[in-house]
């Protein structure tokens, strides 16, 4: 939608342009013509041997001028025309690039055992996102073994999830009270956000639900006193404006929906981080990662055709380095400072005896018949000291 918005705002540079150099010429043409015509029929009117006399040679011969000057101011109000016109073009090329094979490299998925990896993620996807008959019938027919472990855990989180949706805390409390220890482990306040929602949805009913809240707060929030204090506090200040309503007191903007979805995020973060799987399934990152990568790689491919180099030679290594944004970065990367190289399993960094880390294939050009001196601190040490080091 976005390039079609770009194209369409080229096209109506064009037809506003187009208008206004329509009508300026239209007007200019009529001018002239009226004025030549008032000349001429001057001129007829006069006697027949009648000579032109200096100021009408004078008048005509400036009559002649204007009409060449406006000619050529036509034309070149024309020709800008085409460049807008042109511009379309550019922005359909520019915006609807359509070479997609040449960024891509379709042996990836040639071989049998690669296609029915490609069409486990695009199950393990569907299970993700709640589709179990999608992914059933693709596991089916595509011949895939589904262990019933695979599933398991997307089928349980969908199912709370799609209960939180429906304003329904009931599942994933229970979930969360089964998993306490391991969420507060990790540091998460999923249950007690769990309860603080349902304290909410207790206590906007209005005065009715006073004592119904009061116990609620009693029974379950003793327990998050030592974390939550602060918060806990306001939800009680809440009492106060209980008689008035609390949608027009200090404490509306925890009516606001947008903690409902809140906390399907958070749940959805705590879950899986406890499960061990990434918040976003796998296919829509690399998905993501490709649509924001494409345009680029497209832009680098098309340098490389015009000036007829080719720098794209590394099979596992993009040309250009492409910034996909902090929530796309997963680990550190480690680049050797002597072959500004990032490094790679084939040439890993390596610590040296003194701390500095250089990488493998810069270690080996370094050395000297099993002497090494460090290329930052000159301590002298041996190769094989150096110890390979993860990220
Ligand atoms: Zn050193």
């Amino acid at each position: 939608m976005e390039y079609c918005n770009a194209v369409e705002r080229e096209v109506d540079k064009v037809l506003s342009k187009f208008s206004a150099i329509k009508e300026h010429a239209d007007r200019v043409m009529r001018d002239i013509t009226n004025n030549t015509e008032a000349l001429k029929n001057e001129f007829d009117s006069g006697p027949a041997d009648h000579e032109l006399t200096p100021t009408q040679i004078l008048i005509l011969k400036q009559t002649v001028n204007k009409i060449r000057d406006t000619v050529q101011k036509l034309a070149t109000d024309h020709r800008d025309l085409h460049s807008t016109v042109s511009k379309v073009g550019k922005a359909i090329d520019r915006n609807f690039a359509s070479d997609f094979a040449s960024t891509s490299r379709e042996d990836v998925f040639s071989s049998p055992e690669k296609a029915q990896l490609l069409n486990q993620i695009i199950c393990q996807h569907f299970y993700r996102q709640g589709m179990l008959d999608i992914a059933d019938e693709l596991a089916q027919e595509a011949g895939l073994k589904i262990e019933d472990g695979d599933k398991e855990p997307f089928t349980e989180l969908n199912r709370i999830l799609d209960c939180l949706k429906q304003r329904d805390l009931g599942p994933a409390l229970q979930w969360a009270q089964a998993h306490r220890d391991s969420l507060a482990a990790q540091n998460s306040s999923l249950e007690f956000k769990l309860h603080r929602l349902q304290f909410i949805d207790l206590i906007q009913h209005g005065p009715s639900a006073q004592d119904d809240a009061i116990h609620y707060a009693r029974t379950h929030f003793h327990q998050f006193v030592s974390q939550h204090e602060k918060e806990i506090q306001t939800l009680m200040g809440m009492f106060l404006f209980l008689p008035h309503g609390i949608s027009t007191s200090p404490y509306s903007y925890l009516l606001d929906p947008n903690l409902w979805v809140e906390i399907s995020e958070v749940f959805t973060r705590d879950a899986c981080s406890l499960l061990g799987l990434s918040v976003d399934s796998p296919l829509s990152v690399c998905i993501n990662a490709g649509c924001a990568a494409l345009p680029a790689l497209l832009n680098i491919k098309q340098v490389m055709q015009q000036r007829q180099v080719s720098i794209w030679n590394g099979k596992d290594e993009l040309p250009i380095e492409i910034d996909l944004g902090d929530e796309n970065r997963y680990h550190s990367v480690f680049a050797c400072p002597i072959l500004r190289q990032q490094s790679t399993e084939a040439n890993p960094p390596m610590r040296l005896l003194c701390g500095h880390v250089i990488s493998r294939d810069a270690l080996n050009k370094l050395s000297n018949v099993n002497k090494l001196k460090c290329p930052y601190c000159p301590v002298e040490q041996s190769p094989s000291d150096a110890r390979l080091i993860y990220f």
